[in-house]
């Protein structure tokens, strides 16, 4: 897989050390998570949104309700930022100063466009929901013309893209190594718990493997 291209606004500034253009971690950042935020302008007012999304090849996909302000605006082929963030643990220092938190994180820039055409917006939703929880799409019911009608999917080029990753101890002042205070990382990961049936569920709908062995990561 070919690297990133380093643009001028993909070069990271500080820490430098720390950025990633490689695709292919790049793209295990987005397969890991699987909620974003989007940065866009309308009318001069800056948003930013949290949403889900799926990578599939080199496209980023959100989806969401025709009527949703968010997609109508990107919808128009504006400049639009999507950052992707894994926490992986809370980096203890001696001092306040050098905390740290140890992360993967991912910055995509672009312009997004509509996807219409009916197979590739089912191959989209498909990944949308594969990506969130492999094996379920072929077991729900599948969208209706009008359902498909009423939502909106957008595609959004992986072009133009930097990764950022801390890992490791803290990095403290020589002179504290000293001091006595507890330092070191307290790792973080997102557990799925036990799955809850839905109230309404018929008593012999057993939870699938899906459900009961949910991981990410
Ligand atoms: C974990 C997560 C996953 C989501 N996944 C999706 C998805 O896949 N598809 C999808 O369409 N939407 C998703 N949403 C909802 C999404 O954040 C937006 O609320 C939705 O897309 C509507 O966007 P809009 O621009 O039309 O919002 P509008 O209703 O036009 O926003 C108006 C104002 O409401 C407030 N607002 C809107 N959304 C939020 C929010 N999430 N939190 C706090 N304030 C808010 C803001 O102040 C905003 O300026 C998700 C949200 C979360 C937190």
């Amino acid at each position: 897989m070919e690297a990133f291209a380093q643009t001028e606004r993909t070069t990271l500034k500080r820490l430098p050390k720390r950025a990633v253009y490689d695709r292919e971690l790049l793209y295990r950042i987005l397969d890991e998570g699987f909620i974003c935020h989007v940065g866009f302008v309308n009318e001069a007012q800056p948003f930013v949104i949290p949403t889900g999304y799926a990578r599939a090849g080199d496209k980023l996909y959100i989806h969401g309700s025709q009527a949703s302000r968010m997609l109508r605006t990107l919808g128009k082929g504006i400049d639009v930022c999507v950052t992707v963030t894994l926490v992986d643990g809370l980096v203890l220092a001696r001092s306040a100063f050098h905390h740290s938190m140890n992360y993967r994180s991912v910055v995509v820039f672009g312009r997004a466009t509509v996807v219409d055409e009916r197979a590739e917006k089912l191959d989209a939703l498909r990944a949308l929901s594969e990506h969130m929880i492999p094996g379920r799409w072929d077991e729900v019911r599948q969208p209706t013309d009008q359902e498909l009608k009423a939502t909106s999917v957008l595609a959004l080029p992986l072009a133009e893209a930097s990764a950022k990753v801390r890992t490791g101890p803290p990095i403290d002042e020589e002179e504290d190594y000293e001091l006595p205070v507890w330092a070191g990382v307290i790792p973080l990961r997102l557990v799925a718990g036990e799955p809850v049936a839905d109230p309404r569920l018929p008593r012999d709908v057993a939870p699938p493997d899906y459900a009961t062995k949910y991981t990410r990561g």
